[in-house]
């Protein structure tokens, strides 16, 4: 399988705090990782330094062959072929469900409303939510809400899907809609890079899931080896808590 993400020796302080302490992963085309640790372990600045919300201290990151961290790099090209879905789902409150689909496809892309349109119903479609197209945000449950978070990311027609908690802030009912559309979206071959504490999600989906604690990836392998018989005392520790 060909490498979509490459990371070596990242590293991200915020002043004298150390987040990251020298992370090196490689991600490729097709596989689904999912990340998980302790709170304050650094896995949302990882995400964050992949499309460059957060300027790495040192390292480099790669994805789709361009270094992000070139200081050369056109960084709103290289972003763009990024999609990222966060636990607030951010939509466009005074926009419709269609407006949010393609005000960025329209702005950023520059395709023509009738692409954009045609774009948005069928990511709509996808999740699940076709009937939703002239719907208000705040017309919809939070779960339908992020679901048109994550249609509206695949609008932009991502390489790479990057998931921050993306159902921590649901009500436990609105979990399992959310999971299933990730899953279908793994399952269509998307490369995603997953924070989540939803174990069950993990060890179905995941093709490799890390842990991280103290900014460092302190162990690696398939979801199974990982979570069903972690080798590291801090990973049990983590699991004993969240399991
Ligand atoms: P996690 O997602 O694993 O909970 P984060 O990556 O959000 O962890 O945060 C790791 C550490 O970095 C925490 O101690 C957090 O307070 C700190 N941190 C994150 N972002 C910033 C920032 N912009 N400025 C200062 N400290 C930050
Ligand atoms: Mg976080």
């Amino acid at each position: 399988m060909s490498v979509l993400v490459e990371i070596s020796d990242l590293r991200k302080s915020f002043g004298p705090l150390q987040v990251l302490r020298g992370i090196d992963l490689t991600v490729s085309r097709g596989e689904v990782v999912c990340v998980i640790g302790p709170s304050g372990s650094g896995k949302s600045t990882l995400l964050r330094c992949v499309n460059l919300l957060e300027e790495p201290t040192s390292g480099r990151v790669v994805v789709g062959g361009v270094e992000l961290t070139d200081p050369d790099v056109d960084i709103d090209a290289a972003r763009r072929r990024i999609g990222m879905v966060f636990q607030q789902f951010n939509l466009f409150s005074h926009l419709s469900v269609l407006d949010n689909l393609t005000i960025a496809q329209r702005k950023v892309l520059r395709r023509g409303r009738a692409e954009a349109e045609r774009v948005a119903r069928e990511n709509l479609a996808r999740v699940g939510l076709a009937e939703k197209v002239d719907a208000m945000p705040g017309q919809l449950s939070g779960g339908q809400q992020q679901r048109v978070a994550i249609a509206r990311s695949l609008s932009m027609a991502p390489e790479l899907m990057l998931f921050d908690e993306p159902t921590s802030a649901l009500d436990p009912e609105l979990v399992g809609d959310v999971l299933g559309v990730m899953r279908q979206l793994a399952d269509d071959g998307m490369t995603m890079m997953v924070v989540t504490h939803e174990m069950q999600f993990a060890r179905e989906v995941a093709d490799r899931v890390l842990f991280m604690d103290g900014g460092v990836i302190v162990e690696q392998g398939p979801a199974d080896q990982v979570i069903g018989a972690p080798r590291h005392e801090r990973t049990r520790t983590f699991l004993a808590r969240v399991l």
